[in-house]
């Protein structure tokens, strides 16, 4: 080793890789992945995702800035969290993005830089991403059909996100992820097309259960999950112990309640809807096979919790991200960032710890890093979904999905 670094260290100037204390769970999982929403705006309206009108948003002086952005990254990434991607709400739609990908690029130790967007507005941007340290891209689509496109999204065209996936493809930012949100009576007759697609292109298309997020009463009333997973397919892939305890460390008061009981009736799709819609992994599974044969298990750059597969002779891959019937938590790496500034432990419980607020009255950044090894605590061990715990404080746009 460099004798000049030695002496730094040992002077206490420089940092050793050894006192980087890693996130570590009390659960024995390593956190070293931060999804940072940096807006909860966007220019579509998902049927599951947002409200077609009078979708809640954040101000601007609520929304955190890219100077405070890039300093609560510096200080993950100083705990071991060397992944980031940028998400929202449309992470594209907030002003300057191009500057702040350009500024969490250039920090030192990042091993994974990605983003994920609906790729409406990607195309200009794609090659100013790359040349700004973006490693990848992650793109919503949920439909080869312009009509269907139209009912699903609301906003846009799907040309327009063609041309963004393109664009993406030219500019390197490989592999291309393809998120498929797949509902009964929306686009479940597309599984076919989605799987086709990566027998000519090199995309890994990745299926995705739909999740009860933001969860309002639907018209049979029902806002527990007993239904929910009665309607789907049974999978024997699901198994869950009894009797964890929710959180690991629940007395803790640091942590915020997002929940809030829903009082209009609201254009996303309900409790009802959700349990109508939803198709397992296992069910889309079975359709791919039974057209293409047995699926090959494929090994996909940073694949997070989707499990992965090759139709015979494909370019791409197809994977699932079985979130509700299957048990993903295990395995968690992540914690959110949200839009406004809060450090949200599981997607699938209400429950934040507020950042903005210490960040913005002089908090030091070791005082922010406590809050973050705090909401690490908060981690729990898995969603408890099946016992009716589902998340309805806030809709994916505004967790950062
Ligand atoms: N606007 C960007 C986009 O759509 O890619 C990034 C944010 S969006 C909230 C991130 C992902 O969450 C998208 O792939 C979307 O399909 C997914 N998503 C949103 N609501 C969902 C739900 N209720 N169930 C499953 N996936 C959902
Ligand atoms: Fe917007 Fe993404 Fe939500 Fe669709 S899924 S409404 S594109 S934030």
């Amino acid at each position: 080793m460099d004798k000049g670094i030695l002496s730094l260290r040992a002077l206490g100037l420089i940092e050793s890789p050894a006192s980087i204390m890693p996130l570590i769970d009390s659960f024995n999982r390593t956190i070293d992945y931060l999804r940072v929403s940096v807006t909860d705006r966007c220019n579509f309206r998902c049927v599951y995702c947002m409200p077609e009108e009078g979708a809640e948003v954040a101000t601007k002086a609520d929304i955190l800035t890219f100077e405070e952005i890039e300093r609560l990254v510096g200080i993950a990434m100083r705990l071991g969290m060397s992944k980031i991607r940028l998400t929202g709400g449309e992470p594209l739609v907030r002003k300057d993005i191009a500057l702040l990908v350009a500024r969490i690029g250039a920090l030192h130790g990042l091993t994974d830089f990605s983003l994920t967007t609906n790729a409406s507005i990607l195309a200009p941007l794609a090659l100013p991403f790359a040349r700004a340290g973006l490693n990848r891209i992650n793109i919503s689509l949920d439909t080869l059909r312009p009509e269907r496109f139209s009912r699903i999204a609301r906003r846009g065209e799907l040309q327009a996100v063609l041309q963004g996936i393109e664009a993406a493809k030219l500019a390197g930012l490989t592999p291309i992820k393809l998120n498929c949100v797949v509902m009964r009576g929306w686009n479940e007759d597309e599984v076919l097309d989605f799987a086709r697609l990566t027998l000519m292109q090199p995309f890994d298309v990745r299926f995705i259960e739909l999740m009860p997020i933001n969860w309002s009463k639907g018209e049979d009333g029902g806002q527990g999950m007993d239904s929910f997973f009665a309607l789907s397919a049974p999978s024997d892939e699901y198994q869950r112990p009894g009797s964890i305890p929710l959180y690991a460390k629940s007395e803790l008061a640091s942590l915020r309640s997002t929940f809030h009981e829903k009082s209009v009736a609201s254009t996303q799709l309900d409790a009802t809807a959700m349990r109508k819609a939803f198709v397992s992994s296992r069910e889309i599974r079975e359709q791919i096979e039974q057209e293409f044969g047995v699926l090959e298990p494929a090994e996909v750059v940073a694949n997070g919790p989707a499990r992965s597969y090759r139709v015979n002779g494909g370019l791409g891959t197809v994977g699932f991200i079985s979130q509700i019937t299957n048990d993903m938590c295990l395995t968690c790496n992540r914690l959110r960032l949200t839009a406004d500034g809060q450090l949200r432990p599981c997607l699938m419980a209400d429950g934040e710890v507020d950042l903005r607020t210490p960040l913005r009255s002089g908090a030091t950044d070791s005082d922010i890093e406590e809050l973050f090894r705090m909401t690490v605590l908060h981690k729990p061990k898995e969603h408890r979904l099946e016992d009716g715990s589902a998340p309805v404080g806030r809709s994916m746009s505004q967790l950062g999905g």
